[in-house]
């Protein structure tokens, strides 16, 4: 008796979706790829209890032909390539041919399509990969494709599945990536009976920060544009108020496509190190464009991995992009007490089975994210209330909001509080909690963090003294000995010259100890012993890492952090001296861990609060 069976096509089917659909946004994301695959320029997405009693997209497409309808749904059908020698030149983000198969198999499938050249679309439905229909329909040029019951006929995969609230969240999370990867593109996202959010598709990204995470996020924003050997950067950083508690924020694509590399993160987060504390990440939405053939983006599909030919490379080159660009920007929090009302914006909409229709005033180029803002555009009002068009909500998870308090950051370029000028005019009022110095000046009351700011000084100080290879030191008699472990006498001997650049005299005896002679000058309150162990410790994890440079600078920013006590008192010509110092700083507004060194209230503020000005 043979033992042998062929499996039918419903059971490879069943096996093969397995590994394309686990869960609702699976499903949406591959439709909605094919969506964009297909040309649309409006692609509206609605789903019901988190996708998994129904999932429906509609886009503007190309549409499918009545006779390629059957074949869509074939596994290993695609029109995007036709043999292997087009793997190499592929632009679309499908073409393995597999998705719709395996949608079909494991869910109710209703496709309702016609391709522009067609006078009638067709309604095609198929179940459990099980055709059930296929007749005329009129329709407009484009494809809905309404999916139901996932795992309606595999039951046990089923019962994985999260709660609707939690698969709708993974749903909203990709298609605020889709989103944010395709500006020209105008995206619906419809959950229950909410419109999350609704993207213009006119191209302007800043517009599509608003849309999606709302106006705090997009008024704090700094624009970062550079390119340097066909290596392009683009986009949008949060001022360091925006930071977060979770990486969910930090957004990148690479030649357009949302990908996942702990390069290209831990070079942003480097390049924030100085504003953010530890454990706080930043937010930002970062466009890379760069030769195809120095990155591999087909490392696993599913997985939105890519990797770099030369890590080291891409990750200097970005950190220092945005650690520059965050130098040249101003930025002390001011505390605002009072919230503004948030202004209108007028939205176009597209719904199922209509072309992309965006009406006269609010139509791609006319809408101006700057005037949404209430920035001033020269010539420009602001947008009038407009009560006629509809307000829609954006996606800003409560739980998780993007502003720590209600304060903002200001811009002060031409009005800088910390030019020397304006440091003449501040009368120091006092210093309050054995801690903080009050200044004012003109209509600012402006209170400084006196151990940030010695922390900063004393940092740059040391900064300084490194690059000019001019490091004061405080030897220490007797040296002291230490016994190390092998692995940390390895570490020594990795970063022996780091050491020795920021000022440690550190002699070997061959065997197990080693004596400490000097370590860097003004570092006091702590013990050296102590300071040179966690340096060591830091160094042997790989916490710290990247070029010498950077290397050094972490260790100058760790030095100095006990380097300074609280609660010291400081008389009123030290602290004049230490803001003439603090000033002298590129960045004078954060300490070496990103803690403000001094934040404002306005006179206005003041006023609001007692009531005095509403
Ligand atoms: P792939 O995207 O890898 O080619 P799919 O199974 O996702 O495979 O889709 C199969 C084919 O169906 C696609 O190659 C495309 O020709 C067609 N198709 C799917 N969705 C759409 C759509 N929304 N608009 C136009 N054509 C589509
Ligand atoms: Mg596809």
């Amino acid at each position: 008796m043979s033992l042998i069976h062929v499996l039918s096509d419903e059971t490879i089917n069943r096996i093969a979706a397995g590994e394309v659909v686990e869960r609702p946004a699976n499903v949406v994301k591959e439709l909605v790829e094919n969506a964009i695959d297909s040309g649309a320029d409006a692609i509206t997405v609605e789903i019901k209890d988190g996708g998994i009693s129904m999932i429906r997209v509609t886009d503007n497409g190309s549409g499918i032909s009545r006779e390629d309808i059957p074949k869509a749904f074939l596994r290993h059908a695609t029109s995007k390539i036709e043999d292997s020698t087009d793997l190499l030149a592929i632009r679309s983000l499908g073409f393995r041919g597999e998705a719709l198969s395996s949608i079909a198999a494991v869910c109710q499938v209703e496709l309702m399509t016609k391709s522009k050249d067609s006078v009638i679309g067709t309604r095609y439905v198929i179940e459990g990969s099980k055709e059930i229909e296929t007749k005329d329909v009129g329709v407009p040029s484009g494809t809905t494709i309404i999916v139901k019951n996932i795992f309606f006929n595999t039951p046990a995969r089923r019962k994985f599945l999260k709660s609707p609230i939690t698969e709708g969240g993974y749903i909203a999370d990709l298609l605020e990536h889709l989103a944010l990867a395709n500006p020209d593109i105008s995206f619906k996202f419809i959950s229950g009976s909410d419109v999350k959010f609704h993207t213009s598709g006119n191209g302007d990204k800043k517009e599509l920060i608003y849309r999606l995470f709302g106006k705090d996020a997009a008024s704090n924003l700094v624009k970062l544009e550079t390119e340097k050997d066909g290596l392009k950067l683009e986009g949008y950083l949060g001022k360091p108020e925006l930071n977060r508690s979770t990486r969910n924020y930090e957004n990148y694509f690479v030649n357009g496509r949302y990908v996942k590399n702990d390069v290209i993160s831990s070079a942003v987060e480097e390049g924030y190190r100085e504003y953010l504390m530890q454990h706080r990440f930043p937010f930002f939405v970062l466009y890379i464009e760069m030769d195809p053939k120095d990155v591999d983006v087909n490392v696993h599909p599913a997985k939105m991995e890519v990797r770099f030919k030369d890590n080291v490379y891409m990750s200097d080159y970005i950190s220092s992009a945005v650690a520059s660009k965050l130098k040249v920007t101003e930025m002390i929090p001011e505390t605002v007490l009072v919230k503004e009302e948030e202004p209108k914006p007028s939205v176009s909409t597209v719904e199922p089975f209509e072309e992309k229709r965006i009406s006269k005033d609010i139509s791609a180029g006319s809408l101006d994210i700057r005037r949404i803002l209430g920035e001033s555009v020269p010539g420009k009002e602001p947008y009038p209330e407009a009560p006629e068009v509809t307000h829609e909500h954006n996606v800003i998870k409560a739980s998780d909001a993007i502003i720590v308090n209600t304060s903002v950051q200001m811009e002060l370029f031409d009005d800088k509080l910390l030019s020397r000028d304006a440091v003449a005019e501040y009368e120091i009022v006092g210093q309050i909690f054995e801690t903080y110095w009050l200044f004012t000046y003109k209509d600012k009351l402006i209170m400084m963090d006196q151990h940030a700011a010695h922390e900063k000084v004393k940092y740059e100080s040391l900064l300084a003294q490194m690059k000019n290879k001019d490091v004061v030191k405080q030897m220490i008699s007797p040296a002291i000995v230490i016994t190390l472990s092998p692995t940390e006498l390895s570490v020594l001997n990795d970063y022996k010259q780091n050491f020795t650049d920021i000022g440690f005299e550190i002699e070997e005896f061959g065997g197990s100890d080693i004596s400490l002679r000097a370590i860097p000058m003004d570092l006091y309150g702590q013990s050296p012993k102590e300071l040179f162990l966690n340096i060591l410790d830091e160094l042997g994890n790989g916490r710290i890492s990247g070029v010498p440079e950077a290397i050094n600078d972490k260790l100058a920013s760790m030095a100095c952090k006990s380097a300074v006590k609280g609660n010291t008192p400081m008389s009123a010509p030290e602290i004049k001296e230490l803001l003439a110092k603090l000033l002298t700083l590129d960045n004078p507004y954060n300490c070496p861990h990103g803690r403000p060194t001094m934040i404002t209230m306005s006179k206005s503020e003041l006023e609001k609060r007692f009531k005095r000005i509403v």
